[in-house]
């Protein structure tokens, strides 16, 4: 018996002498964890499945979880070859890695993650105001509106700088600020409202003020660690 799925390459680990382990992110059944055998050998006929971001259909004989043959769509190739376009590529791997669960389908977070590295593979955009947007999206689907532009205690209009609420995840304006909070300037707050509205199609052509990439990946990060007790690492 055997079953087919689409997925792509999140994680990858040396198992016995010549395996690999390999963990995907499926369209069809969440996060599943395979095996490669004799993937090690360069002649091997499988050796580009064991590649992060290898995406294609996947046929997996069950229950031993050994791939048996892929198709490969896209194995997204041009990520290696920058590294600033690769660490942020593998800071949406490590997303997916820490939300995606076994066994239970997320077709929105799939079809978020492939645009996403594709245009981080194939677009002339910032990579990093794809993983904002990536992220923005990410923490909405779970209930955690960021780019807002009321503060989510009072409805009060944010203008100028608000806060991080980090007990909640909520923008709040300073009147509604609590202890565990830490702050958003007016540049961060409009970048992320900004970077949420534009489509991922539109990104190549947004230029923020420098720096504040910078400040709202940090935000952000510290919201993922807060949420998922896990710190994206970033250059
Ligand atoms: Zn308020």
């Amino acid at each position: 018996m055997g079953i087919k799925v689409k997925a792509i390459v999140i994680g990858a680990s040396d198992y016995k002498e010549k395996d690999k382990r390999i963990t995907l992110f499926t369209l069809e059944k969440g996060k599943m964890c395979a095996t490669l055998r004799s993937v090690k050998a360069p002649k091997a006929k499988l050796k580009f499945a064991k590649e992060l971001f290898c995406f294609g259909d996947f046929f997996i004989d069950t229950p031993s979880m050994i791939v048996t043959g892929v198709d490969v769509e896209n194995n997204m190739f041009e990520l290696t070859k920058d590294i600033d376009k690769y660490y942020i590529a593998c800071a949406i791997l490590e997303v997916v890695n820490t939300i995606a669960l076994e066994n239970e389908q997320n077709a929105p977070l799939f079809v978020e993650t492939l645009k996403a590295l594709g245009k981080i593979a194939y677009d002339d955009v910032n990579e990093k105001y794809v993983l904002i947007k990536y992220l923005l999206s990410v923490f909405s689907s779970m209930g955690y509106s960021l780019a807002l532009s009321n503060c989510s205690v009072c409805g009060e209009r944010l203008s100028g700088k608000r806060y991080l609420n980090l007990d909640f995840g909520e923008i709040v304006c300073p009147a509604c600020k609590t202890y565990n909070s830490i702050e958003v300037s007016a540049r961060a707050g409009s970048a992320m409202k900004l970077l949420d509205s534009t489509d991922y199609d539109k990104l190549s052509t947004l230029k923020l003020s420098k720096g504040s990439e910078d400040e709202v990946l940090n935000i952000l990060n510290i919201n993922f660690d807060r949420r998922f007790n896990k710190k994206l690492k970033l250059l």
